[in-house]
């Protein structure tokens, strides 16, 4: 799904200070530096607001960050158990978008780093539920949500015989 990108992009996070020790995080070094990498941990982001209550106006219920698998320690961020459906809104930064995915120069080790890392951790997400019969949608937190939940409640009516 690509659309037409009509929100501000994220900036490149400025250079390193000092390390956490904790993580290895580099130290965010611009308030917009630091309001992304505050947004990664959080929940309840506005493009995952916007995805659930379009897919709920539309009817359907589901869980909300939650695993689908039990054994597998990942959540995503609409779960449909009955369709074997798990939704994954990823952003745009952290997940390395290919229609405008930023790549900074500062810390570029890093960042690209973390960003691959990110990228594979999807790719096997995908396959573990692949191979446990479940379908895995991931929308860019630039796609329009009308749009995803469009497709989304396509594809769980679909898998549960109901179109
Ligand atoms: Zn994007």
């Amino acid at each position: 799904m690509t659309r037409k990108v009509t929100r501000k992009l994220p900036t490149s996070p400025g250079p390193v200070r000092k390390r956490t020790r904790r993580e290895g995080v580099p130290e965010p070094s611009s308030p917009d530096a630091k309001r992304r990498m505050e947004t990664q941990a959080r929940r309840d982001t506005a493009p995952e607001i916007a995805i659930r209550s379009a897919v709920h106006k539309r009817g359907l219920r589901f869980w909300v960050d939650r695993r689908p698998l039990p054994k597998l320690r990942r959540r995503a961020d609409l779960v449909f158990p009955r369709a074997r459906v798990a939704v994954y809104i990823d952003g745009c930064f952290w997940h390395g978008c290919p229609s405008h995915g930023t790549w900074p120069k500062a810390n570029a080790d890093w960042w690209r780093n973390k960003i691959k890392t990110n990228q594979l951790r999807d790719a096997d997400t995908d396959r573990q539920l692949e191979g446990e019969g479940w379908l895995a949608i991931r929308v860019w937190e630039h796609e329009d949500p009308e749009k995803a939940a469009r497709i989304i409640v396509r594809d769980v009516l679909k898998r549960i015989g109901e179109v």
